[in-house]
């Protein structure tokens, strides 16, 4: 990669999008399932944009977007409203999106960084998804074909404030909130099928270096360059990157920089301009006139909250407080709901079992144990029987502790004398006798009872 100029900072904001997974559309009872079925299969007028139709808010998909808005810290909105965007793209059949504008349904979040820093999330709201383009040939013609099975989805979009300065924390905080999906249920948040999609605005500003990054000492630049259309995290770091070098590289010779719509190509690693980004002017923005204003009580937010869980960032903090962890470890068991579960299940069997629990850990994450033993208690269960069927005889044993009480004078005087961590070192000794068979424990109950304490 190639190296930054230091003199300019990066100034990155977010705007994430996920579907949720609830069964039905936002704005009409069709299924809301659309990957892999049969082209325009699950549509109505609705859907299709069709003159008269009107569109009917899908609690589910509204009681979760608070949910996650909750998760986030956010202050939920009592009166909300959708309004309608207008675009022309011939996926939105009815040449604007119901989406929120003004008064969203969350506002003013916030994460907490693997170093913890604080990161504020601006607002979430919900929207509805426009349907599918393919573009093929057919025949010696090339088509656009169009499939309205996605429009109507209910899609929730987060939009963070612009206080990301390197792509790490970037890629950290959107791991954390396609986690977050999972751990609330809400949705899978698969980047391959489209149910998380990225998007990241980048401009550069200078740096007065005595300053340092201080968040009240960086002046937002009067443009952005909006990265559009990556569907993995690996990629979107890469296309950070690239884009960085780029700003930086007109910017040192005196360029403005256009404010734009850019896309990324993995073979050159550079990014490429798409169009001009349109101005909020442009879209028209007003109240959804079908839909009436939405009033979200304090008892329903109270009703929601009791769905709330540990967020995967209060849990990795967890982790490394309660257990010990690396942060290394506590990431990768925070990122699954099912493998921390099984982790802290495993744990507790480990300290009641006298196990070396450093060592059972390394087993599950490296060796993927917890793959092998569905349950922790089959895992435990094993090393037991490994370490019974290793253990030496009680002959083997009572003559490896009474040559290392007869060879280690001084730390069985040491130890008499009161010094605790001697009995460490001799139950060492034995067990290097041993040659690693035995158990800490055993030995150590053995040696204490030659040594008469
Ligand atoms: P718009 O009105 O064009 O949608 P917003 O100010 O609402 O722009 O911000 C949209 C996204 O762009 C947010 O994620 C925000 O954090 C980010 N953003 C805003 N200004 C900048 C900037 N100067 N550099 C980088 N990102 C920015
Ligand atoms: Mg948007
Ligand atoms: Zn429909």
């Amino acid at each position: 990669m190639k190296k930054i100029n230091p003199e300019y900072i990066p100034i990155i904001g977010l705007e994430v999008h996920i579907e949720l997974n609830t069964k039905r559309k936002m704005f009409c009872r069709c299924c809301a399932e659309h990957f892999l079925q049969a082209a325009n299969s699950n549509t109505c007028p609705t859907c299709l944009g069709l003159p008269g139709a009107m569109p009917y808010p899908n609690k589910t998909a509204i009681e979760n977007t608070v949910l996650f808005g909750l998760a986030l810290g956010c202050k939920i909105n009592k009166y909300s409203k959708f309004d309608r965007k207008h675009y022309f793209y011939p996926d939105l059949p009815k040449g604007y999106q119901i989406t929120q504008y003004d008064l969203p349904f969350c506002l003013n979040g916030k994460w907490e960084s693997p170093d913890g820093k604080f990161y504020q999330i601006r607002r979430v709201h919900l929207e509805e998804d426009t349907g599918k383009l393919q573009h093929k040939n057919i025949g010696d013609k090339k088509m656009s074909l169009i499939d309205f099975n996605r429009s109507g989805v209910p899609l929730m979009e987060l939009v963070t404030e612009p206080s990301f300065h390197n792509p790490d924390d970037v890629l950290a905080f959107l791991k954390d909130i396609q986690t977050l999906a999972r751990y609330l249920q809400i949705s899978n948040a698969d980047m391959e099928k489209g149910s998380m999609r990225l998007e990241a605005n980048i401009s550069l500003t200078k740096i007065t270096k005595q300053l340092g990054i201080d968040e009240k000492n960086i002046k937002l630049p009067d443009y952005k360059v909006e990265l559009k259309n990556i569907n993995s995290f690996r990629f979107l770091k890469n296309a950070i990157h690239a884009e960085i070098v780029r700003q930086t590289n007109l910017l040192s010779r005196g360029e403005k920089i256009k404010q734009e719509t850019r896309g990324y190509d993995e073979q050159t690693n550079s990014t490429y301009s798409q169009r001009s980004k349109e101005n909020v002017k442009d879209y028209r923005y007003f109240p959804e006139p079908d839909i009436p204003s939405i009033v979200i009580e304090d008892e329903t937010v109270a009703i929601i909250q009791k769905r709330l869980v540990e967020s995967p960032w209060e849990k990795r903090k967890r982790y490394i407080k309660e257990f010990g962890l690396s942060q290394n470890y506590a990431q990768i068991l925070t990122s699954d709901l099912n493998r921390g579960a099984y982790f802290e299940k495993l744990y507790r069997l480990t300290k009641k079992h006298h196990l070396n629990t450093k060592k059972v850990v390394d087993l599950m994450i490296n060796k993927n144990y917890d793959q092998k033993f569905p349950t922790p208690q089959g895992l435990v269960l094993d090393l037991l029987k490994t370490i019974k069927t290793q253990s030496p005889s009680d002959e083997q044993l009572d003559r490896a502790v009474s040559e290392v009480l007869i060879s280690q004078r001084k730390a069985v005087s040491d130890y008499k004398s009161g010094k605790e961590n001697a009995l460490g070192f001799l139950i060492g000794a034995v067990s290097r006798k041993l040659s690693g068979k035995g158990d800490a424990m055993t030995i150590r109950d053995k040696l204490t009872e030659s040594l008469g304490k």
